[in-house]
């Protein structure tokens, strides 16, 4: 009797049955090709450090970010990172000539617990690799209050008393000072937490702040 074993991988986002040759990252070519179709980039204008969104947050961003984030298909993150960010990156890139670290905005700690990962950091990892640049985590969130659970006001306030430097291993100042950073967040809502990430970098002689973001909710 022959037995065969048949693999057969689903779309992480749609759930269609997924032809192997056809894969890339778990997600079907339909879904890859509605990310790339979604509306986007814009560029923001939240505050004084330029603030660009690859795509607007919803549809299948949306049903994207969820399977990345809520159900942990870390696998999302290659093709978001690749579709989304890196364009992005190469574009600041060209434009501002050069760029010295790729840090990330931290996730508040309640969250990582439940994900299992810091999703900011993971694609500001893909990010870097990419681009061949070092990848900073020069932030950590203090407080045990999650943004859920406030109000939008609320909310901001929360997020500009709740980041803080990480302030870990000697050669640590060294690293961030004169630098030109690129700052990896996956969702922009008020730009409260981008911009209090900024601040933070300037203040510790950063020479210039760009934020990139996966969506945003506009
Ligand atoms: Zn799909």
């Amino acid at each position: 009797m022959n037995t065969q074993w048949f693999f057969t991988e689903s779309c992480l986002i749609c759930g269609v049955t997924l032809v192997s040759s056809e894969s890339s990252d778990g997600i079907c070519p339909r879904c890859i090709e509605e990310i790339r179709n979604a509306p986007g980039p814009f560029r923001l204008h939240i505050g004084r450090s330029p603030v660009v969104a690859a795509r607007e947050y919803g549809g299948i961003i949306r049903e994207a970010l969820r399977a990345y984030k809520q159900q942990g298909f870390r696998r999302i993150g290659h093709t978001l990172a690749r579709e989304l960010l890196l364009p992005l990156a190469r574009t600041h890139q060209q434009e501002e000539g050069f760029s010295d670290v790729i840090a990330s905005v931290p996730a508040h700690p309640g969250n990582r617990r439940i994900r299992g990962f810091d999703q900011a950091h993971d694609l500001a990892t893909r990010i870097a690799v990419e681009m061949d640049l070092p990848v900073e985590r020069p932030f950590r969130r203090s407080g045990r209050t999650t943004q859920k659970s406030l109000a939008r006001t609320a909310r901001e306030e929360n997020a500009q008393h709740a980041i803080i430097l990480r302030r870990g291993d000697p050669g640590w100042a060294k690293r961030l000072q004169d630098r030109r950073f690129i700052l990896i967040d996956d969702v922009v809502t008020t730009g409260a937490t981008i911009h209090r990430c900024a601040d933070l970098l300037e203040e510790f002689s950063a020479v210039s702040v760009a934020a990139l973001v996966l969506a945003a909710t506009l």
